[in-house]
């Protein structure tokens, strides 16, 4: 029997949703100089050792009426408004300034990961931004990770450019989501990129899904033959744990180590992971 609660249009909830819409869109473009914006950070970790090796910077929105907002309605409100390089900006410079200063504070230095949207990276200036982001900051350009997806490597000639002038200024490239976008393995060969991050919809099923299994052994086997790293997201239990280690995946990240943190968290965290109770 069809029940009339489910066919009935709930105008109350749309009404609500559209304005959660228009206030984020009016809202965004002021929340850098009303400093709401902040970054997460979400440790990666080294499956043999246990160590932390390096930290991937998340974005979020402290919205004084709507509290914390996440990225995926973050992102593409940004780039609707074409705030995004503004934002991609801050974000670049706060996870190269925070990076900085844990180091100058005596912490073992971790590569710092950041997102790229589409937009940033095929706007022009990105390469210049970024160098004089290391510059200004000071911070040496081997400590940077940029992570694309594989959609924005669509766009062949320029994309090698892009990446090859990045490669020279010495930064790391890594491709996020990887196998979920449109894997032209051709491209792989002749993308100048350091790390494929196998994405977590692989993960979620592994221990229960042969054809995860399959993919993600795969994805650790081709990384290995192109002598790239790679690292695996959304690690969330024991079990994914032991298979990536069990399959040579050397990095992981996920909610088993840690959800992204603050950075006054983040200490704190790492003495969690590298103590290994997360195994507990
Ligand atoms: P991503 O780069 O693939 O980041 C991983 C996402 O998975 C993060 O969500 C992270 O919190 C989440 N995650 C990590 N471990 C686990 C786990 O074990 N289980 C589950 N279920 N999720 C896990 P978040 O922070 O909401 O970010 C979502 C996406 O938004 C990111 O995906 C990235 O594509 C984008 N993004 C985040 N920050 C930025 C940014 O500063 N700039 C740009 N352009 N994009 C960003
Ligand atoms: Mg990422
Ligand atoms: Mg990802
Ligand atoms: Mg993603």
């Amino acid at each position: 029997m069809k029940n009339s609660f489910s066919t009935k249009t709930h105008w109350h909830l749309i009404e609500k949703t559209t304005s959660r819409i228009s206030t984020i869109s009016n809202d965004l473009p002021k929340a850098i100089e009303r400093e709401e914006l902040r970054l997460h950070y979400q440790p990666k970790v080294d499956l043999v050792t246990g160590k932390v090796v390096g930290l991937e910077a998340l974005i979020r929105w402290e919205h004084p009426e709507l509290g914390l907002i996440f990225p995926n309605e973050i992102i593409p409100v940004a780039e609707e408004l074409a705030e995004i390089t503004t934002i991609g900006n801050w974000v670049l410079s706060q996870a190269c300034r925070q990076s900085k200063e844990w180091q100058d504070n005596g912490y073992p230095p971790m590569i710092m990961s950041v997102n790229l949207s589409m937009q940033q990276f095929t706007s022009g200036d990105l390469v210049a931004t970024i160098e004089g982001t290391l510059n200004e900051v000071q911070l040496l350009p081997r400590y940077l990770e940029l992570e694309i997806t594989e959609t924005m490597t669509a766009n062949i000639p320029e994309t090698i450019q892009t990446l090859k002038r990045l490669k020279s200024l010495g930064v790391r490239i890594s491709i996020d989501d990887f196998g979920t976008g449109y894997s032209n393995l051709t491209h792989l060969k002749n993308f100048p990129v350091d790390v494929l991050k196998i994405d977590q919809s692989f993960i979620r099923d592994l221990t229960e899904n042969p054809i995860d299994q399959a993919i993600v052994r795969t994805i650790i086997h081709l990384a290995d033959d192109l002598k790239l790293e790679v690292v695996a997201e959304g690690i969330e239990t024991a079990d994914h744990f032991r298979f990536l280690k069990d399959h040579n995946c050397l990095v992981g990240q996920g909610y088993l180590f840690s959800k992204p943190v603050e950075s006054r968290f983040l200490i704190e965290k790492i003495h969690f992971i590298e103590s290994g109770k997360y195994l507990a």
